[in-house]
């Protein structure tokens, strides 16, 4: 949709692209995208309601130009429930839970994985990095499946076995790091820098922020069909007193706060919710920032709890974001233990048939101590965020071998971080994968060549649309295999086949054949002894091609 980006620091608007990373008048990292909300505030009401409830009902305010039916999981428009139980307990009746866990990997990150994605579709990136706690990879692997983008995922060695597996499940590479999350951002961020790729950039990430919004909007939908308009109100939606969401690096938080202020702007709501975020006590730099008044939030280097999907040591300018806001509409910072995260979660289960991973338990548990505390009153509107819960990934389709360890060196005085780092992460990229040329004028058939083959190994590819680029790429980049299609505009995949065959340069690249063609005998006798195998478009199964693959580049 129309949309412009804006720095927050300077005010400066450009346009977007994915990999313009900061404001080219004040360098500032932090922007966000920004529409004409004038122009599209007097119908959007209207046109909305005609459309699926899912997150793309809300495209005017999301910036993907044009979704494509064919990335979507059913992403967004999950079920607003009310917890009527836990309302009877806590003598709290308007209790609504959103339930995240029925996004498409069940969490609430499928948000800022579908728009991201989309975006990074729309802008031709094939190729990914994010360092994540478990949830983000999942998510952000899922799309890439669909879209065919490649995504390398640095975690934790303590991010739980289960959520690793999800994540080579779904094709992605996984890169298991022996150190804190802070250091395996760092890693990654090198990783991404050294090898020019698209490195996800947590909550400066705008793309992600604008997917978490939508949040605000579909509960600002789901409550006023709930509980109705406030009388005298004037407002189209209502918004709940409060919104509770257990925080690790403080994304949600971002962007649904961006949600519910863009309604209020367009005159769809009177107020925003005050916002509860909840983070595990072993790992609570907000928590403890908030609580000593500080304007900024020292870093937790050796975070103390068992819920690793929390452990975010470093907020960075999130947290003095949020401390911003949470001023401004009376939020609050609070923290649990894992303890009663974990009784928290055993009670959600019990009282409302909702079984939650640990970390959405958080704000539960969070909940419960607000509650009691007398800040959460009777007569409130709470909604709390259930996050996420782990679907489990059969360990026996992996087999073994689908996660890289990289340890890092203990730090030490003498030894500067940095090199620490660097040496960890040249042991993990190979200097010189295979280079793969793909040759086919069809933009989808290269892609899935792509993805079949990248789900399972590692290689450099290069594509062209037709004969001529396909050669210019042979002698440029001196690819290790071409993988021909027959049929092109202009010169066809035989007269490539021709050219490189007459010159001992490149006489000798080996050459699969994938064709949609059914070939004459004539043209069968034109390929004979020239090329090293020949697939049938839609008659061979990924595994063949795979090992094909394989066995010419051994
Ligand atoms: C990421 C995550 C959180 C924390 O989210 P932020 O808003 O980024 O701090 C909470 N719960 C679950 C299940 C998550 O995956
Ligand atoms: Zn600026």
């Amino acid at each position: 949709m129309s949309f412009l980006i804006r720095c927050i620091d300077c005010g400066h608007t450009t346009a977007y692209h994915p990999s313009d990373i900061c404001c080219p008048s004040c360098k500032s990292q932090w922007r966000e995208a920004i529409y004409p909300y004038d122009e599209i505030a007097p119908t959007f009401p209207q046109n909305i309601a005609r459309r699926k409830f899912d997150l793309w009902r809300y495209s005017e305010l999301l910036p993907v130009h044009k979704p494509l039916p064919a990335l979507k999981l059913g992403e967004g428009g999950t079920p607003l429930i009310r917890a009527v139980n836990l309302g009877i307990m806590l003598g709290c009746p308007n209790i609504f839970i959103k339930d995240e866990r029925q996004g498409p990997t069940a969490s609430f990150k499928d948000r800022q994985a579908a728009v991201t994605i989309a975006a990074l579709k729309e802008a031709g990136i094939t190729e990914m990095v994010a360092a994540s706690t478990g949830n983000v990879a999942i998510s952000y692997a899922a799309y890439a499946a669909r879209a065919g983008i490649k995504l390398w995922a640095f975690v934790t060695s303590l991010v739980p076995e289960l959520k690793m597996r999800e994540i080579a499940l779904y094709g992605s590479q996984v890169l298991k790091v022996t150190g804190t999350y802070d250091q395996v951002k760092q890693i990654a961020a090198e990783f991404a820098e050294q090898r020019g790729l698209y490195l996800d950039r947590g909550a400066r990430t705008i793309t992600s922020i604008e997917g978490m919004k939508t949040i605000a909007y579909e509960i600002a939908e789901q409550l006023t069909e709930e509980l109705g308009l406030p009388e005298d109100s004037g407002a189209l939606w209502r918004t709940p007193t409060w919104y509770v969401q257990s925080v690790s690096g403080g994304m949600g938080p971002i962007g649904i706060s961006k949600g519910f202020r863009e309604m209020a702007l367009m005159g769809f709501t009177h107020q925003a919710p005050a916002i509860a975020a909840i983070q595990a006590e072993g790992c609570a730099p907000m928590v403890n920032a908030w609580k000593e008044n500080q304007e900024e939030a020292a870093p937790i280097t050796n975070p103390k709890t068992h819920i690793e999907t929390l452990a975010t040591g470093t907020p960075g300018r999130t947290y003095s974001l949020l401390r911003k806001i949470f001023k401004e509409d009376r939020g609050v910072f609070e923290s649990v233990t894992d303890e009663e995260s974990y009784r928290a979660m055993h009670m959600l289960a019990k009282m409302e048939g909702i079984s939650a991973e640990p970390a959405a338990a958080v704000a539960f548990a969070g909940l419960f101590k607000l509650i009691r505390a007398g800040t959460i009153k009777s007569t409130d509107v709470v909604v709390v965020n259930c996050t996420g819960h782990t679907m489990p990934a059969e360990p026996l389709v992996l087999g073994s071998g689908w996660a890289r360890d990289i340890v890092l060196p203990q730090q030490e005085e003498s030894q500067p971080q940095e090199e620490g780092l660097l040496a960890a992460l040249s042991r993990v990229a190979p200097e010189r994968f295979p280079r793969i040329l793909i040759a086919d004028d069809a933009a989808d058939a290269r892609r899935l060549v792509r993805r079949i083959l990248q789900s399972q190994g590692e290689y450099t590819f290069f594509e062209a649309a037709n004969g001529r680029e396909a050669l210019d790429l042979v002698y440029k980049e001196h690819p290790d295999l071409l993988i021909l299609d027959l049929m092109m505009p202009g010169m066809d995949g035989f007269a490539v086949l021709d050219n490189l065959k007459n010159d001992p340069e490149t006489a000798e690249l080996p050459v699969i054949v994938s064709t949609a063609k059914e070939l004459t005998p004539d043209e069968k006798n034109r390929l004979q002894g020239r090329i090293q195998a020949l697939m049938q478009k839609g008659g061979f199964m990924s595994d063949e091609l795979l090992d094909e693959v394989k066995a010419l580049l051994r």
